[in-house]
């Protein structure tokens, strides 16, 4: 390999090579987002990562498995406390407001995690080798429980059952919190199990049978601990020792440390060798909250500006969000959007120049070798460098732009042959960044939430006026019309309700 793949290990708290189990193969899970909602940029920020990492270990030669999860239950809202107490996300998503236009649970689930597959492609994020849901691995779960019982790793009590942090004496290395009062001060005002034997204690499994998505299990209906999912996952799918285990830096603790915890008590082997953890985003400088009104969904900046987006450039947004480094704090503001929606424009006519005519491809070989690039060739090679020395976008970008200027200075008479290598240059600079062209079909970007620009209800107003005035073919052609659009209406002496109807 030309050149060594280095990344910083949150683990080791260095940079170190990366040196997988398996000689040219390397298996990598990234913890993917619970889907309650629709996910922020401050979380693609953090899946971009791992698609940077995929992109440069495939550019390296690596055979590389990526798995990355839906959380599609069991994420308590007071999770980050490592306690079990507080309410599932996806039973109280499905009684706020944007909920009630689900016919349940399952509904929700499956409406944000299509949502999310479909931001995900307008920002280029290659496809994992698997997505595996939490629901669809209950079976797994459960033994895994079962086995870290049998192991004394884990105790009932009459609420559930947790993993006893003791019997774990490598508990808090990851994420550095080794004391144990601290950590008791953080859980102190939630309120907590009266019989768990230690603070730092937390759920397998949570005895609930009054909930909206509960299982049968050795011991009664509940449901699973969040941590539990992933460690069940990832060895599911690539194994139980793997080699790179990603996710947001707010996920070091409690989750990865957890995680960690589980699935080393498992297997009795090391679980990730490298652990690599993205910053926190800031939009304009300040956390981003929905209360300050700095929130932005991918939907709401890169949907049409008539359909109440911000109409940006998907790919703009993209070189926006892995314009800074990984590991340092990032500030997102629509000045450095602008700028790199102008970096877009000119990527777009340097491919055009390349590529002799507007959207005619000269290359059918999309993975071309540093030969096919010629002149270019050392461009690529110091962006490879780049993005293998710990991922360093930054730099990639700067010679993104170098060679893209290059491109636009020889035209309008480039010398003969150049041109053919600039576009097999930019096809690999598309592979290793994926900022050059989109690389999905994508569906239009419809309203950010259900529905947020309140066409429904405006429908329903209309039926209700329809049927107020005994027009009812109007009445009912509007609801044909909402039928296809996949809402119910239900009259009921309280008046009209509407659903999103259930596909089950
Ligand atoms: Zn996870």
């Amino acid at each position: 390999m030309a050149h060594p793949f280095r990344l910083f290990n949150t683990l080791s708290r260095q940079v170190e090579n990366v040196q997988p189990l398996t000689e040219g193969q390397l298996t990598f899970y990234s913890c993917g987002p619970t889907v309650y909602s629709f996910a922020h940029i401050g979380n693609f920020r953090s899946f971009l990562t791992a698609d940077l990492l995929v992109r440069t270990a495939t550019a390296l030669g690596f055979d590389v498995r990526y798995a990355t999860n839906i959380t599609d239950v069991g994420h308590l809202t007071e999770d980050d406390m490592t306690d079990a107490t507080g309410e599932d996300r996806m039973a109280s998503a499905l009684r706020s407001k944007e909920g009630q236009q689900f016919a349940n649970v399952w509904d929700l689930a499956r409406y944000y995690a299509e949502e999310l597959e479909s931001d995900w492609k307008h920002l280029n994020l290659c496809e994992p080798t698997v997505r595996p849901r939490a629901t669809e691995h209950m079976r797994e779960q459960i033994l895994a429980v079962e086995k870290l019982l049998e192991r004394g790793h884990a105790y009932e009590t009459d609420q559930g059952v947790y993993f006893s942090v003791s019997s774990f004496p490598d508990y808090g290395r990851l994420s550095g919190n080794l004391d144990a009062t601290t950590l008791e001060q953080s859980v102190r005002d939630v309120v907590s199990d009266p019989d768990k034997r230690d603070p730092r204690d937390f759920a397998l499994w949570k005895k609930d049978d009054a909930h909206l998505m509960q299982w049968h299990s050795p011991w009664g209906w509940g449901f699973p601990g969040w941590h539990i999912e992933c460690s069940v996952m990832a060895m599911r799918y690539l194994g139980e020792e793997i080699d790179i285990h990603a996710g947001g830096e707010d996920l070091i603790f409690p989750h990865h440390e957890c995680e960690r915890a589980q699935s080393e008590a498992l297997s009795g082997r090391p679980f990730a060798r490298h652990w690599v953890h993205t910053r926190f985003l800031q939009v304009e400088g300040e956390k981003m909250s929905k209360r300050t009104g700095n929130f932005h969904t991918v939907r709401d900046l890169v949907a049409p500006k008539e359909k109440g987006g911000r109409g940006i450039d998907p790919l703009a947004l993209r070189m926006t969000l892995l314009a800074g480094h990984y590991r340092k704090p990032f500030n997102f503001t629509f000045n450095t959007v602008r700028a790199h929606a102008h970096h877009r424009e000119r990527i777009t006519e340097a491919l055009r120049i390349a590529n002799g005519s507007p959207g005619d491809a000269a290359l059918t070989d999309t993975h071309p070798g540093p030969e096919a690039m010629g002149t270019f060739a050392p461009l690529y090679e110091r962006a490879l460098g780049a993005m293998s020395d710990d991922l360093n976008t930054p730099e990639a970008l700067a010679v993104l732009f170098e060679g893209v200027k290059r491109i636009l200075s020889a035209s309008p008479s480039p010398p003969p042959g150049q041109m053919t290598e600039a576009a097999a240059w930019l096809d690999g600079m598309n592979n290793l960044l994926g900022v050059v062209r989109a690389e999905h079909e994508t569906t239009a970007v419809t309203a950010a939430a259900p529905d947020e620009d309140g066409h429904i209800d405006e429908l329903i107003a209309e039926r209700q006026k329809a049927r107020a005035e005994k027009d009812f073919a109007r009445a009912d052609a509007i609801r044909d019309e909402l039928s296809t659009l996949n809402i119910d209406v239900m009259d009921s002496p309280e008046g009209v309700r509407w659903k999103r109807k259930s596909t089950l």
